[in-house]
């Protein structure tokens, strides 16, 4: 067995710099439940879920037997060529969850970049119109579309030309751009943004959709007000306007719910998922409508791979794990837990400008005397090389990387999530006694 180290030399000797490290020189070899173990045997607690990804936890023994007994049954023959019971019980399971108003309809691919890219397609087929409209913070995948939606910088740098006909909207983040307005205001004055982009920048019977996070991931854990997200439905039902949700970090527990967009009492056109889907299997889907999901014509979406067997057993298995395990309400207690600990330490550290999120999707922003216009981003970066010091591992988030999220699997037991906060809180205030020194 290589050591971390060694792994790591290798890594850079064969692996090109732009698949990026986001987390540092961290290895692993073997994980369970929310415990990874590193080449070096050194155990780790992990807040990251392989970035949102093991809701279910690493290796569940339900999960891992599932794929066993696929293994030994099918591993590949496409869905374009024979229909498979795995694939279609998995489609029937996601459409009874997350029904979308209606009889709903699901195809399955293979990650979350995948299943935006066939929700713009199908997205287009059904309205026979092409602009779509997006939001800052907003991170959609690394593929052509997925990232001319995307929009930190950082992830497209060099990238482009990237794809046509996409227009970007603020998103309505109360924390920065409030303004000290009242919260129904507030979305207001952010709706009226949509009314006017259709006047200002492209005329409403050309917009297909719009794509958003009902809690942004990568831009920091920044939920839309729910009344934004009510006031977007109704904008976008008067003007037959596409309502996409990208549940693919918020989804399958994460908030509490299966779905982020179920705390505001609406239901998407359509809607994409991936990470906690599979439990760590490569899987993704496209839930809508059954007539918007079926204005695609044969042929224009799928693929060889999507929902292959082996992660479609995953997905059964996970979700029949969520659902015995009442993984909902774990997040909830989770979120609970977190946010009441991390609003204690706002008290102490005025570094902490916010602290927010929904269910167990939290985070802590952290800005110079708490001014949401001086984003303290090496602050963070100092904050997670002492965590992982420490053997917790905790990813940043955010344009400026000045956000703490935690997205531990959903099964972390009390006991290690509290060592783990202990290790954050003295983390935050070590740096911060650094930085006001
Ligand atoms: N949408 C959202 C909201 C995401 O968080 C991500 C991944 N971080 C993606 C899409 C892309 O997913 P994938 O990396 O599986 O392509």
């Amino acid at each position: 067995m290589p050591t971390t180290s060694q792994l790591i030399a290798r890594r850079k000797a064969a692996v090109p710099r732009g698949v990026g490290m986001f987390a540092g020189e961290v290895s692993v070899a073997d994980a369970s439940g929310a415990t990874l173990t590193d080449a070096d045997g050194k155990q780790w607690i992990d807040l990251s879920g392989g970035i949102g990804v093991v809701n279910a936890g690493h290796c569940t023994a339900e999960v891992v037997r599932a794929i066993q007994e696929q293994a030994a049954k099918l591993l590949h023959i496409c869905i374009h060529v024979a229909t498979y019971e795995p694939y279609v019980a998995l489609c029937e399971k996601l459409n009874s969850l997350l029904p979308h108003g209606g009889p709903a309809k699901t195809m399955l691919v293979n990650s979350g970049a995948e299943a935006v890219e066939n929700a713009i397609k199908i997205a287009r087929q059904a309205t026979g119109r092409s602009a779509v409209i997006c939001y800052t913070g907003a991170f959609h995948g690394r593929t052509m579309m997925g990232m001319s939606l995307t929009s930190k910088t950082g992830y497209k740098a060099g990238c482009g030309p990237y794809a046509p006909e996409i227009y970007r909207l603020p998103f309505p983040s109360y924390f920065h751009h409030g303004d000290g307005l009242p919260m129904s205001r507030f979305v207001e004055r952010e709706l009226q943004r949509l009314r006017d982009a259709f006047l200002s920048y492209v005329p409403k019977n050309q917009v297909a959709a719009v794509i958003l996070e009902p809690v942004l991931g990568e831009g920091g854990f920044v939920p839309a007000p729910a009344g934004y997200l009510q006031g977007l439905r109704k904008i976008c039902d008067e003007n037959g306007v596409l309502l996409i949700c990208d549940e693919v970090q918020s989804g399958f527990c994460r908030t509490g719910r299966w779905a982020a967009y179920e705390h505001a009492g609406i239901v998407p056109d359509l809607s994409t998922w991936a990470k906690s889907l599979g439990a760590g299997m490569p899987i993704g889907a496209v839930v809508g409508k059954a007539e918007v999901m079926d204005a695609a014509a044969p042929g224009t979406i799928g693929g060889t791979y999507g929902g292959n067997p082996l992660a479609c057993a995953a997905a059964l298995a996970a979700i029949g794990y969520m659902e015995s395990n009442n993984l909902n309400a774990r997040a909830a207690e989770i979120g609970e837990r977190v946010g009441r600990r991390f609003e204690t330490l706002k008290k102490k550290c005025s570094l902490i400008a916010d602290v927010r999120g929904l269910g167990a999707m939290i985070a802590m922003e952290f800005c110079q005397d708490r001014d949401p216009s001086r984003p303290a981003g090496p602050a963070v970066t100092a904050i997670l090389e002492r965590c992982r010091e420490r053997n917790v591992l905790v990813l940043p988030a955010g344009a400026h990387g000045n956000i703490i999220r935690v997205l531990s699997p959903l099964v972390i037991e009390d006991g290690q999530l509290n060592h783990a906060l202990d290790v954050i809180e003295s983390s935050v205030m070590a740096v911060a006694a650094g930085a006001a020194a």
